[in-house]
């Protein structure tokens, strides 16, 4: 058998270790960047490489079944903090993807200046066979199941993962599918406020504003794009794809300062109002059906259609890679907030540059969520308090500074706003790499 071949006995340890890292945007673009700074490829690539990746089953008993669960921690560098991210349940996740997300969560920390590294961990939860499994019909949904279900997952996840946790090496936070609920999973494991970020309100060490940060911090670079473009928030309109945690808030605070907000779309379908979408109407629809579909409005779409509409911002907060090359001529935006992470594929960075679509990258736009986790984690190791509005002031002045730090390099390197993010932050991690002898 050839060396590379995976043959049919082969186990996942070893299938992993053969498959190469495919090239995705940030390795595209970290490449590129490490040419303008002159670095070596062998630098550029341990830069993208993961430190240590932990592949896991997990056991979850739910009433007579035991259901099995598989999952991934991404360590990806710990250069400039305790690797640092999210905890992701979805049916789609994979390897690749959860070490993208932490290679982001590397250069996002980076970039807005807080001391944390990446991480990342990705755990399938594969909804229709776990309704299936406990005997239910998927079409009929219950939230609370579901519910009951994704904590249990946590629980038994942060028991699994718990020596990594009390060490705070690796500092996770709610994602795709996860909720504070499901951080409170991970604290009634480690009781160690500092241990996880994200913590609901009345928990040891939660902090006020850490719930609503990522679309806070959403809202105020698309409010810094309006006021540089010197136009009147109330003049403009935004679509959104994706009204979950970080879609739903950068909403409503939108709408707060008057913006229409005309289309969303989620996973289940959407809607389109030229006059403007009831937002606060749209959460409690939301809160109580599980998606945007079925809320009043003139027009139904599909999340091709939305990305057709015309308005001054369109803000993906759902899925990565939904801008393509191949859907990238179709966008009818002006500019794009990136809420989710990567939701501009690869394969359209260049396609929107030539069409003058400005994109507010995501390792800025969404990372209220981490600065404000930052807050938290060392809230928690001093028992000390911050307000609210404290929280949202700290977040915008990151965003905005480093939103300036990054025009500033595009000028002065004739590239985009994305890949001077990129630079800036490589340029740290790196820095941070060679001194602490990692490279
Ligand atoms: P969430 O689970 O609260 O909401 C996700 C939303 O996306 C839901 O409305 C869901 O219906 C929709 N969605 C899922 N699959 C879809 C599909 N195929 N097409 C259209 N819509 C779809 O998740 P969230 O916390 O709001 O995170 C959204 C994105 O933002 C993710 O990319 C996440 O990595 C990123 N992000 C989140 C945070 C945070 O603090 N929550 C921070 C930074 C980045």
């Amino acid at each position: 058998m050839p060396r590379n071949s995976v043959g049919p006995s082969t186990s996942l340890v070893e299938a992993v270790l053969h498959s190469p890292m495919p090239q995705t945007r940030s390795t595209v673009l970290m490449t590129r960047a490490g040419r303008r700074l002159g670095l070596s490829d062998a630098a550029v690539r341990e830069l993208a490489a993961p430190a240590e990746v932990r592949a896991f089953r997990l056991s979850v008993p739910i009433g007579h079944e035991v259901l099995i669960f598989w999952g991934v921690t991404a360590l990806h560098n710990m250069a400039m903090g305790p690797y640092k991210g999210g905890v992701r349940l979805a049916g789609d996740v994979d390897l690749h993807e959860t070490l993208e997300l932490a290679r982001l969560m590397t250069l996002k920390s980076a970039v807005v200046g807080v001391e944390f590294g990446g991480g990342k961990t990705g755990i399938r939860v594969e909804w229709p066979g776990v309704y299936e499994r406990c005997g239910r019909d998927y079409n009929v949904r219950d939230l609370e199941f579901e519910k009951d279900v994704s904590l249990a997952v946590v629980a038994r996840y942060a028991r699994r993962l718990r020596h990594i946790l009390l060490r705070h090496e690796y500092i996770p936070a709610p994602d795709m599918g996860t909720s504070p609920d499901h951080m409170a999973m991970i604290f009634n494991e480690t009781l160690d406020p500092a241990t996880v970020t994200g913590k609901p309100e009345g928990v040891q060490g939660w902090l006020p504003g850490r719930r609503e940060a990522t679309g806070w911090g959403v809202s105020q670079a698309v409010l810094r794009l309006f006021r540089q473009q010197r136009r009147d928030p109330a003049d403009c309109r935004v679509s959104l794809q994706g009204f979950g945690n970080v879609g739903s808030y950068a909403a409503g605070f939108l709408a707060q300062h008057g913006v229409r907000v005309v289309a969303v779309a989620d996973a289940f379908g959407g809607i389109y109002d030229p006059n403007g979408i009831d937002v606060d109407g749209l959460a409690q629809h939301v809160q109580t059906t599980g998606s945007v579909f079925g809320f009043p409005a003139p027009h139904v779409i599909d999340n091709q259609a939305l990305l057709e509409i015309d308005v001054d911002v369109f803000i993906p907060a759902a899925v990565a890679n939904c801008i393509t090359h191949d859907n990238a001529r179709k966008l009818g935006c002006k500019a794009i907030v990136e809420g989710a992470n990567m939701p501009v594929a690869a394969s359209a960075v260049d396609d929107l540059d030539e069409r003058g679509i400005r994109v507010i990258p995501d390792i800025i736009a969404n990372s209220g969520g981490v600065v404000a986790s930052m807050e938290e984690y060392s809230k928690s190791l001093s028992a000390a308090r911050i307000s609210r509005e404290g929280v949202f002031g700290i977040i915008t002045e990151r965003i905005e500074s480093a939103l300036a730090d990054a025009e500033q390099t595009a000028l002065e390197h004739g590239c985009s706003v994305v890949e001077a993010s990129i630079e800036i932050a490589m340029r740290r991690v790196y820095d941070a790499m060679v001194v602490r002898r990692f490279l």
